[in-house]
């Protein structure tokens, strides 16, 4: 059975065995939760991401992904890189978001990863509702088939939390 956590705070304080960032393509940074976990995993995070487009990944990351790298200074040992769906009012992406949460949990089982932290992915420049987006990765958390143990959303805000809260419940 995985245990699933919400705590308000910032991700990039987490000890975990992992830590979702919601990044983008590139892989190679950018803002938000994405530049707040290499700001604070330091240069080896981005030295990982820039082997992984010079390998396989050369064109980037596709969206609904997930992969994994070194967690450099931050209190974990990998961080698991996804892409989020932008949102489309007139296109239905939600199943591309679920697949954020659930590539992310197949690639931290692989990994061995017990425990994992997520963000609430593209709720943030990525435009998602936020209450959606909770509604997304509370059940596909609850519905994953994971070796995982520890699922724990960590919510940046009080409206964040809230969404998530009641979803939980
Ligand atoms: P996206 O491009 O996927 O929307 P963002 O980084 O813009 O990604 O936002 C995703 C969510 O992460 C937002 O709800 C934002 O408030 C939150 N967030 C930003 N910084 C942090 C942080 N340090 N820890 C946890 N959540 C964060």
């Amino acid at each position: 059975m995985t245990t699933i956590e919400l705590v308000r705070g910032d991700i990039t304080r987490e000890s975990v065995d992992a830590i979702v960032n919601a990044a983008n393509s590139s892989l190679l940074g950018g803002g938000g939760v994405d530049g707040a976990i290499h700001r604070r995993g330091g240069p080896a995070v981005l030295e990982d991401c820039r082997r992984l487009r010079a390998g396989h990944l050369g064109k980037g990351l596709p969206t609904g992904r997930a992969v994994a790298t070194t967690a450099g200074d931050l209190d974990a040992r990998w961080v698991i890189h996804t892409v989020g769906p932008v949102f489309s009012a007139t296109e239905d992406r939600s199943a591309l978001l679920a697949s954020c949460y659930r590539e992310s949990l197949r690639v931290a089982g692989e990994l061995g990863a017990r425990t994992v932290a997520f963000p609430a992915i593209s709720t943030g420049v990525y435009g998602w509702p936020m209450d959606d987006g909770a509604r997304i990765a509370v059940e596909t958390a609850r519905a994953a088939d994971t070796t995982v143990e520890k699922v724990r959303f960590v919510l940046f805000d009080e409206r964040a939390y809230e969404a998530f809260a009641a979803h939980l419940r």
